[in-house]
Order: C-alpha cells, then structure tokens, then sequence
C-alpha cells in the first residue's frame, strides 16, 4: 500500500473581535488563529508539529495579517477617542482665559460636538471644568496619533479660537495651546504657524 505523507500547515481559531482591516479598510470582524505545522496522512494532520505563529484574518476579505494588525484603532474607537480630546484640550484653555466667557464656553462646546459628542452642552462643560476628564496628556497624544497632520492642525485650531473667544491671546494661553500642540505630536514650528495663522483668520 502506498502511503501519501508530507507537511501542512493548520490554522486554529483562538478568539475573535473587531478590528480596523488594513486591507479592505474598515471596522471589520477578525479571526485570530494560531498556525501549526502538521506531519499529514493521505492529507489529513496526524501529528502536531511546531507552532508557526499567530495571524488575524479579516472575516469579510479573507487577507491575514501579523497581530500587529490589532493595535490600529477602529473607526469606532478613534470617533470615541476624539470629543474626549477635545474635551481634555478645552478645559486648560479655558481655564488660562476666561472660563466664564459665555462666548469662549459656546465656542468650546461647538468643538466637541464637532468631534461627534452631539449632546454635549454647557453643564456637561461646567462639570469638565470642575474635574478635568481623563489624563490629558493621554486622550490627547492618543487622538493625536491617529490623526493626519491637517486633522492635527484642525484640532488644534478649534482649541485656538476657544482660546481666542475671550479676546487676544495671552500668554498662559499660548502656553497651553503649545502643550495641547506636543501633546498632539505637532512640533514647535508648526504649532507656532497654526497658532498664527488661526489668529491672522479671527482678525479679519
Ligand atoms: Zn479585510
């Protein structure tokens, strides 16, 4: 009798979830397996040989990727992570002005509800005010990271033109719009020229 043996590779899935597909490029479901190689019989794994890694494979377009894949943010999580950034920018802003402007808190909540927190109002505000949200050095960097340089820039006019609401910029301000500026991974000379350039807009 003839015997038909050889080596394969076999897949196991160990868990599943949700993850941002690099490839087909949106939320999707992902499988995480572990591959194994197999000494086979007639086709069929017999002996469990070595372990030869573990992928995640997207469900909806069958490509597999290293478990790197896993630590890009979804879509869900990054519009999560945004009003919370925006949050945790506004507060020292405007605790370096005028916290009780009326027309620096508007402009403050207008940002954040631009960022997706569409019920997000003034005592929601009053009560970040009182207890800052979060570690801001944290929601900050972490929103920063998965933004694109405009977006970066974006962000960082909306904190401008909360900070701008009460009148010129003073000097704790500037401070603070430069620390949201690093925290967003935005360096000196940038920050500085959106700074400007956001200040040159609300003159004219
Ligand atoms: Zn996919």
């Amino acid at each position: 009798m003839l015997l038909i043996f050889g080596f394969a590779v076999f897949f196991r899935t160990v868990s599943h979830g949700d993850f941002h597909c690099p490839h087909c490029g949106g939320d999707r479901r992902y499988r995480r397996r572990v591959a194994r190689r197999w000494f086979t019989l007639f086709f069929l794994p017999v002996i469990p040989l070595t372990r030869v890694g573990e992928i995640v494979e997207c469900t909806t377009c069958r490509n597999r990727f290293g478990l790197g894949a896993l630590r890009l943010p979804t879509v869900r999580q990054m519009e999560a992570a945004l009003p919370v950034a925006m949050r945790a920018a506004v507060v020292p802003v405007l605790t370096a002005g005028n916290p009780d402007h009326t027309g620096a808190r508007n402009r403050a909540v207008e940002a954040i509800r631009g960022y997706g927190a569409a019920d997000f109002d003034d005592d929601a505000l009053q009560a970040d005010l009182d207890e800052p949200p979060g570690d801001a050095e944290d929601v900050i960097a972490t929103a920063g990271a998965q933004l694109t340089t405009e977006a970066r820039e974006w962000f960082l006019a909306q904190t401008v033109r909360v900070a701008l609401a009460d009148g010129a910029l003073s000097d704790a301000e500037r401070q603070v719009l430069r620390q949201v500026a690093s925290r967003l991974g935005l360096t000196p000379a940038h920050a500085f020229g959106v700074i400007a350039t956001t200040e040159r807009a609300a003159r004219e």
